[in-house]
């Protein structure tokens, strides 16, 4: 490729609105334009990485089994409906929806469980014919609510969606863990760090899930991990093990005291610190957090009571709360805290004061796992300025209540495995795979024969990779202040030929016969011809992050080029016969 003919467009600024590293560069080096919010075009460089992306992709997991296909983009409701999903996508907003001539109603693909089910329903009838898994490389749409970040968060985005389909959950468990090695393949050969968490399964469903988070500091997620133990989770998931609280001199009964003025937990334990209860400290507090859960049907109200020196994780309380409702409830679409008002009503007392005591009116209690069940309490009375000392909850607690894990894990708390401490940091979501087991096929009648000669509803798993949030996560991965320091199996051309001198027709033509050699052997490479000095050449190409530059310049007299990397800035002179195979010895190293 000629330079002069790539209609490279750079900035020397950055852009106001780009908060991260990959944004502004790729902003800058004129890989992406954007077209609306949340919405980019793929210029000619950002094309060509993503091809290189989508080969690598369909490569590892065709290699892992995969057949590659293609599904449509508008899927019908009639699909999502018989899955179950369409209200709580609609709830959600998740799913953006348009509507045809004749009035029906379609959803942009956001994901397609529902479509490939279908299909695999069609053509799969005897266990024979198990395992399968299809994937495709396409268009996905989701109405996020805060696109940001370029590539990283947007409406439109590639991603690789595969859907494994099963006898038994032995076969499962393979594929998973073979999608998983394929997965590490990847990223390994996109030369980004990331390593397996386990995942909340969200509105995806299913019994087990991990994300692949590439490490980087602007990362959405917090990542909670071990390295000895070797656990990794989302904080989303995270479980721990708390240090019981100590014992305390607990009246034998409930007795509700006084606690005037004292609503949180720290004015609660200093209160009573201070009024004959010195022993009593925030673990022994029962925090009840009052929320509403808005669906698609109307909103239900839920107490979450946990320990009082600790917060609830909110994904853990909707997972809890969608299980209690059963799954053909609608799903959540948002929770949010009791405004006052709200407060007052469920408790009559005003915030501060809640317990899973007399007085207490709401949709459903849950019990944070962790809660002692026999180890006496302080809870709030639903009275104002009063709390109720000695509460044991499977004793005095006569609300119908819940329990589950709806604990937020912190740092330094103890990995669920070993014990270890947990560390925190951050981390981008590149993929993600789940045992889905037989949520969409038994919802859609997706059934094969199996060698009992009975029917059995499919067995399935599902795997995506966003194949353009990964350009995105590797760039924060490989750059520096200069730009963009592509690995080798993603940049968009591998060389660059620079004629220092390039008004010297020697220079020029050593440049362009070294660009011809490099060409003919198979080698990505740009010949910049372009009319401007070397040092604005130089700039461009950092910027744009093309690995190997060969400078034809002073040394061409001696029959020397100079061949440089740009990760290491590392620059040696070359003998002009043998720089065809340095490239190829520096490609193959990657
Ligand atoms: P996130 O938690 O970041 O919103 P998700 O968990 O909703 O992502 P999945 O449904 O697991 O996403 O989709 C699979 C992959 O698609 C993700 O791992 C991520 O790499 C990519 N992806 C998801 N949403 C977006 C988006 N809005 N823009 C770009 N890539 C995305
Ligand atoms: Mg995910």
């Amino acid at each position: 490729m000629y330079a002069s003919r790539m209609n490279l467009v750079t900035l020397r600024e950055d852009p106001a609105d780009a908060e991260i590293a990959s944004h502004r560069l790729l902003l800058r080096a004129g890989y992406i334009y954007k077209s609306g919010a949340g919405l980019y075009l793929y210029g000619p460089l950002a094309h060509r990485v993503i091809a290189k992306l989508r080969a690598i992709v369909a490569e590892e997991i065709s290699a892992a089994g995969g057949l590659e296909i293609t599904m449509p983009i508008l899927q019908e409701q009639s699909l999502w409906e018989a899955s179950g999903r369409w209200l709580g996508y609609q709830a959600t907003r998740t799913m953006l929806t348009t509507t045809d001539r004749g009035g029906q109603i379609f959803g942009l693909c956001p994901t397609a469980e529902e479509v490939v089910t279908d299909y695999a329903k069609a053509q799969i009838n005897s266990w024979k014919q198990l395992p399968v898994c299809y994937f495709q490389q396409h268009t996905k749409f989701r109405d996020e609510i805060r696109p940001r970040f370029g590539l990283m968060r947007v409406k439109e985005f590639i991603m690789m969606d595969a859907y494994s389909f099963h006898a038994d959950e032995a076969s499962l468990d393979q594929s998973y863990a073979e999608m998983m090695e394929a997965y590490r393949r990847i990223f390994q050969r996109c030369g980004l760090t990331t390593f397996a968490v386990e995942a909340d399964s969200g509105a995806i469903g299913g019994s087990g899930s991990h994300e692949f988070m590439a490490i980087a500091d602007v990362g959405e997620d917090a990542i909670l991990y071990n390295e000895d133990s070797g656990y990794a989770a989302n904080v989303e998931t995270a479980r721990t093990t708390l240090k019981p609280a100590p014992a305390w001199a607990a009246p034998s009964e409930p007795t509700t005291v006084a606690t005037p003025g004292a609503g949180t937990i720290d004015e609660v334990v200093a209160y009573l610190n201070a009024h004959g209860h010195a022993d009593i400290l925030p673990e022994h507090l029962l925090k009840t957090v009052l929320l509403v859960a808005e669906t698609a049907s109307g909103s239900i109200t839920v107490a979450a009571c946990i320990r009082g020196d600790r917060q609830i994780n909110e994904v853990k309380v909707q997972n809890a709360i969608s299980k209690a409702l059963g799954s053909t409830a609608p799903g959540i679409a948002a929770l949010r805290p009791m405004v006052e008002a709200e407060v007052r009503v469920a408790t009559g007392a005003r915030p501060g004061f809640a317990g899973p005591v007399d007085g207490l009116t709401v949709d459903l209690v849950i019990v944070d796992a962790q809660v002692p069940y026999d180890a006496p309490m302080v809870c709030g009375a639903n009275r104002d300025d009063a709390h109720t000392l000695g509460l044991q909850v499977i004793r005095d607690v006569e609300l119908d209540y819940c329990r589950a894990d709806i604990l937020l894990a912190e740092a330094g708390d103890p990995d669920p495995e070993q014990g270890l401490p947990m560390a925190v940091r951050r981390g981008l979501e590149v993929g993600h795979v789940f045992k889905l087991g037989t949520k969409y096929s038994a919802a859609m009648s997706a059934q094969f024969n199996g060698q009992d000669g009975k029917l059995h509803p499919m067995i399935m798993g599902c795997y995506g990779i966003g194949t353009s949030r990964l350009a995105a996560a590797t760039i924060e991965q490989h750059h520096d202040e200069r730009g963009i320091c592509w690995p080798v199996a993603l940049a968009p051309y591998t060389c660059v030929v620079v004629p220092a001198k390039g008004r010297e027709q020697a220079c020029v033509d050593a440049a362009t016969a070294i660009y011809e050699e490099l060409r003919s052997a198979g080698i990505d490479a740009i010949l910049d011809e372009r009319d401007c000095g070397p040092g604005v050449k130089f700039k461009d190409w950092e910027l744009i992050g093309i690995p190997f530059t060969v400078v034809c310049g002073r040394g061409l007299a001696d029959g020397l080029v100079e061949f440089k990397r740009r990760r290491s800035g590392e620059s040696i002179d070359v003998p002009i016969a043998d720089i065809r195979s340095t490239l190829q010895g520096a490609i193959a190293a990657g």
